[in-house]
């Protein structure tokens, strides 16, 4: 589906979730509540109502990502679908390799986000056909390729991107335009968060996502798996 270049970011964008929305009633935005998700949350509020908010509580989020999501929850009345890893499968892994195996090898952090997160995803998308994220490819190399709509090989699902095009600037512009709530801890420089352990401040000029993983070897692909690239997730690099 090409964007339609007479239409403004914000319709193109509102375009794109009701095309995901006529795609699959039963479409999910996979919701974690950055500066990017907060402005589709908005969007879908106002203009795509019908889609399934999603979100993972893997367990080790910073306070700050609780306290948006009930702000959005409440400014809204939205419903937000919560899923938590299996309980049998994070007692295990910590038994067996500690609470904080994340910092041990790229192997062990991949095994955590897989419990804590892949294996959540995928039952909270289990009956959708298609899905929303709010990736842009401003944010990364790895997501410099992605497309408003995609086939998600390792999903085998549509994968709508709404702010695929979307600058930094254009996040923020609307963000302060409709006063939407955000995650307090973009104020302390952190442009892309996820769970606490594994995210910290980035200085000006980093890559927004060094302040993710930063510990790993500099040509580890600062992903969790959620949105790899179909190729590599073929060859068998983390796929999902
Ligand atoms: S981001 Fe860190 S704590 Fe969260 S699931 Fe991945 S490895 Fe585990």
């Amino acid at each position: 589906m090409d964007l339609d270049r007479s239409l403004t970011k914000e319709q193109q964008a509102i375009s794109l979730l009701q095309a995901a929305v006529a795609f699959d009633a039963g479409v999910a935005f996979a919701c974690s509540f950055g500066a990017e998700d907060v402005v589709l949350i908005d969007l879908i509020a106002k203009h795509a109502s019908e889609v399934r908010i999603i979100t993972l509580d893997t367990g080790r989020l910073p306070q700050q990502s609780y306290d948006v999501m009930d702000a959005c929850r409440k400014k809204y009345d939205l419903t937000i679908h919560l899923y938590f890893p299996q309980a049998q499968a994070v007692e295990a892994m910590v038994r067996e390799q500690g609470v904080n195996l994340f910092y041990h090898d790229i192997a062990s952090r991949k095994a955590c986000c897989a419990v804590r997160k892949i294996e959540p995803l995928k039952r909270a998308l289990a009956g959708s056909t298609a899905w929303i994220t709010g990736v842009r490819r401003e944010q990364a190399e790895s997501r410099s390729k992605m497309e408003a709509v995609e086939d998600d090989a390792a999903f085998q699902m549509k994968k709508f991107n709404p702010l695929i095009e979307w600058s930094d600037a254009d996040v923020w512009n609307y963000i302060r335009q409709h006063h939407v709530p955000y995650n307090a801890l973009h104020d302390q420089f952190y442009p892309s968060i996820g769970c606490a352990p594994c995210t910290r401040a980035v200085s000006v000029g980093e890559d927004p996502r060094s302040g993710r993983w930063w510990w790993e070897q500099e040509d580890a692909v600062a992903e969790c798996g959620l949105h790899m690239n179909p190729i590599k997730n073929a060859a068998g690099n983390y796929s999902i």
